[in-house]
């Protein structure tokens, strides 16, 4: 383990530090391998092979994360079982409801001490996880808190399944009000640029909609990837032939504001990383979703709904208005209701179908783009304190 320098817990213990190590990824666990390589893992520790079917039914069926509950194992296989394939993974910090309990929040520690967070939502017909594919993130959008905070690693693909087989087990529990007690969709909305880790993030995808045993069975369709416009890997995306839902956040629809709001449209153009959307629409006939986070007289414009309209006028795609959320200490702030539905109202003139998203989990700082671990922790530093490495 190499320690990295330390850091004061909080201004009133000036003397106790938090030992941070330096970031890396996680054990093996059983959600990383696909059903034959469960098998194979389950031989190499002696235990017969239909043990890997028997895991991954507790595990995906009935989203038993923990080996000392399974209590069909003899109890000498349960601790080899949890020592090579079900590490503890993610451990809850905090959890956090709003919305009368349809909306929950939780602040997860790795293995290491870095910090995600994973959203839960419940509708009157859904229950939906905006889940996080890295630690921090690296495409530094400006308005985005995690984009304030750079990267920190890539998820595996463990990290990222065993977000959404937690939530599956909060909602089969029926604590989401008003909503049915099934999780049936995933949104990668959370910290992080999924196609910046793409191979994981394919695999977290495969293994989540793979019929359980093997994996959780959710929907194609009912999987949402989110991104900044990472064009290489939007078309690797479409040759992987997969019908899950594409969200492209666009926030702009000319370059030279663009270049500011996400800064990777230096590298690859609003015409460009468009073309690459519309030929995703194309090869699935899945409809993308054009993310666009309404920012008070930056990108609001009647003008830039016009152009926003004339570009998505007859394709494949809706735009989907975020209201923006204000992070700390930023210079920008929500559009006026009136601009914006003089914005929507533009689009829908344009024939381009738009809808503004509700605004869910504001309370608990779990809306869009406030999933912000480090600040969160700052906050609540006595959580963190608990059980981080202490030297006095
Ligand atoms: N990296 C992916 C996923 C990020 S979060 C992506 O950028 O698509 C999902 C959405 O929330 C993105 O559209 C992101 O731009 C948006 N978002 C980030 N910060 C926001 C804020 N402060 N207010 C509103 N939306 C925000």
């Amino acid at each position: 383990m190499t320690i990295l320098p330390v850091i004061p817990i909080s201004p009133d213990k000036p003397d106790a530090v938090i030992t941070r190590r330096r970031p890396s990824m996680p054990p093996r666990h059983l959600a990383d391998l696909d059903l034959d390589a469960r098998k194979a893992a389950v031989a190499a520790l002696g235990e017969p092979t239909f043990r890997a079917k028997q895991l991954s039914t507790h595990y995906f069926g009935r989203f038993v994360r923990d080996a000392s509950a399974m209590t069909d194992l003899p109890a000498a296989s349960r601790d080899r079982i949890t020592a090579d394939l079900l590490p503890t993974l993610l451990t809850p910090i905090r959890e956090q409801d709003c919305d009368d309990g349809a909306t929950r929040k939780t602040l997860w520690k790795l293995h290491d001490g870095a910090l995600v967070e994973s959203v839960l939502m419940g509708y009157s017909n859904r229950v939906t996880a905006c889940v996080s594919s890295q630690a921090g993130c690296g495409m530094a959008c400006p308005f985005c808190a995690t984009g304030q905070q750079g990267l920190t690693r890539n998820l595996s693909v463990a990290e990222i399944v065993d977000q959404c087989v937690y939530l599956a087990g909060v909602a089969a529990s029926g604590v989401v009000t008003g909503s049915p007690p099934r999780l049936s969709r995933v949104v990668f909305m959370g910290m992080g640029e999924p196609l910046a880790n793409y191979p994981r993030v394919i695999e977290a995808v495969r293994r989540l909609t793979t019929p359980a045993p093997e994996g959780l069975g959710l929907s194609q369709r009912h999987i949402t990837v989110s991104t900044v416009g990472l064009v290489p890997a939007m078309r690797r995306l479409i040759a992987e032939q997969l019908s899950v839902t594409l969200a492209l956040s666009l926030h702009a629809p000319d370059d030279d504001l663009r270049d500011e709001l996400v800064p990777v449209n230096q590298r690859w153009k609003v015409a460009e990383v468009l073309d690459a959307a519309f030929d995703y629409a194309a090869q699935t006939g899945r409809r993308v979703s054009i993310e666009y986070a309404l920012i008070r007289d930056v990108n609001d414009q009647p003008w830039r709904a016009d152009l926003l309209g004339r570009l998505l006028h007859g394709k494949l795609a809706h735009v989907n208005l975020i209201p923006l959320n204000p992070t700390p200490g930023s210079k920008w702030d929500a559009s006026p209701k009136p601009v914006e539905r003089e914005f929507v109202r533009r689009l829908l003139a344009a024939g381009v179908e738009t809808t503004v998203r509700d605004t869910r989990g504001r309370e608990i700082d779990g809306a869009c783009g406030q999933l912000a671990a480090g600040e969160l922790t700052q906050a609540g530093a006595d959580g963190v304190a608990a059980d981080a490495e202490v030297a006095q």
